[in-house]
Order: C-alpha cells, then structure tokens, then sequence
C-alpha cells in the first residue's frame, strides 16, 4: 500500500497546480496507468474492438449454484438494476456506445473509453464541472463487454481463488459497465488508479457531492457491501439521470434502495 500513499501525498503538495499543468505532467505516467483489475489480465486478454450486436430483451431465469437468477428484461432502461441477483444477458450490447469527450488515464481507442450517449453527455458537464474547480477527473474505464468480464474474472479466480474474486469482480453479467451507463474515475493523485484512497482526494470528495446534478450516483458506497454486494468503490460511478440520482444522494440510498422505495 506503499504506493498510493507516496501518490496521495504528492497529490496534496501540488495541488496547487493549474489543472493544465496537472495534465501535462502527468502524461509520462498515463502509460503505466492501469487500473487493477486490468493489471491482472493484461498478459492474458486483448481487449478487441466493438462489434455492433443487436441487443437481447428476452426474460429469461437460470438456475445457478440453488438461487434462481433473473435475467434483466430491460438493459436499455437507464434505470436497469443489474448486481448479484440481476445479471444482464450475455449477449447484451448497448447500440449507442461513444467515446464521450473527456481526458482518459490511457490514449488507446478501447471499448473501455465508451459509454452510452447519454452517459456520455452527462459525462462531458459533469467533467468540465470539476475543470472549472480546477479539479483533474479522468475516466479510467467505461463499457465493458461481457467476455472481457469473463476474462477479467477467470483470471482474479486464478489469483485470488474465487470467493476473493467474487468480492473484487463481478460475475460475467453481473457488471454494471456492460451496461454502459457506468464509468469507474481517477485522478493522477491516486496514481491513475482505481483505489479506495481516491475518496479522500479532492476530487473523490468533488465527485461524491456533485456527480448527482449530472444524473451519477456512486453506486457502491461505503457501508452498504451487505445491500450492493460490492466492495466500496468510491471510483465507479453511474447514470441513472438526475431525477433518481438527486433523491438517492439526499436520502443516502443504494440504488437497491431507491428502486425498492
Ligand atoms: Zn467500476
């Protein structure tokens, strides 16, 4: 945990910087950033360009493991609950992916750098928001196909062994970025990576009060891992439009919540 402590505690000295400066400095470094999870598998899988595929809206259950599991009927909803219980179709593609316009931790053009349009959109205010606040946000990783899930999870199953993996990765269909509504965010203060700290960073506490107004929830809070069944994830945020995400913030729901109410 060396790492991200050393990071954080630059991150504090030059927070000072111009948000310019921020980023260009940075950018000898973007190269080595990749998130952890990607880390793992980047000797393993290539993550291959997007294929149009027409979206499947069947209901479907599957017996898995003694617990039934629900298929999602409606993975184009903005407001799709898709978690442990609620999986998305395997061959489920959003058919309105773009590459919204914000700076990124990596320069490739990857399936990661999209997003549904009206994420995307959201995305953009969002982002030129916390420029404005002289914040540095970059997108570390937006849609994700349901193979690239299933390779990210084999492989923390060979590393970890599978209860670890299930807590830290979702089960192929169980990841909200196959929905493309979801974003995971860092900041070069974090070392570009998806780690807990990032919540104590400006940016993280920037993100946590106002990514509401532009319709994104952080869906994985602290506190509630019994109600998500995640991990707190103070990095990956969502779309779900600003009229659900201003009632989850003012209330302090989980999304599960809120859909409940
Ligand atoms: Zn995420």
């Amino acid at each position: 945990m060396k790492k991200p402590i050393i990071a954080f505690t630059i991150g504090l000295v030059l927070t000072g910087c111009s948000n310019a400066e921020v980023i260009n400095s940075g950018a000898q470094s973007v190269d080595a950033a990749v998130p952890i999870e990607e880390k793992l598998i980047d000797s393993v899988v290539t993550e291959k360009p997007i294929e149009k595929a027409t979206p499947q809206e069947d209901t479907d259950s599957i017996e898995k493991k003694d617990e039934v599991i629900n298929v999602v009927s409606n993975p184009d909803d903005p407001l799709v609950l898709v978690n442990k219980h609620y999986p998305l179709p395997e061959d489920y593609e959003p058919s309105d992916l773009v590459a919204p316009d914000i700076p990124f931790s990596f320069k490739e053009d990857l399936p990661k750098r999209y997003v549904r349009k009206i994420a995307a959109e959201a995305l953009e205010e969002l982002f030129a928001e916390a420029k404005k606040e002289q914040l540095e946000l970059l997108g570390a990783s937006g849609y994700r196909s349901y193979q690239r899930q299933e390779a990210i999870f084999t492989a923390n199953v060979a590393k970890k062994g599978e209860e670890e993996a299930r807590k830290v990765s979702a089960v192929p269909g169980q990841s909200e970025h196959q929905t493309g509504l979801s974003m995971d965010v860092t900041s070069r203060f974090v070392g570009y990576d998806v780690i807990e700290e990032f919540a104590e960073t400006k940016e993280g506490i920037w993100l946590k009060d106002n990514a509401h107004k532009y319709g994104f929830i952080i869906r994985y809070p602290k506190g509630k891992e019994d109600i998500t069944g995640y991990s707190y994830e103070p990095w990956h945020i969502r779309y779900v439009g600003k009229e659900a995400a201003t009632v989850i913030y003012e209330n302090g729901y989980t999304f599960e919540e809120y859909l409940s109410h």
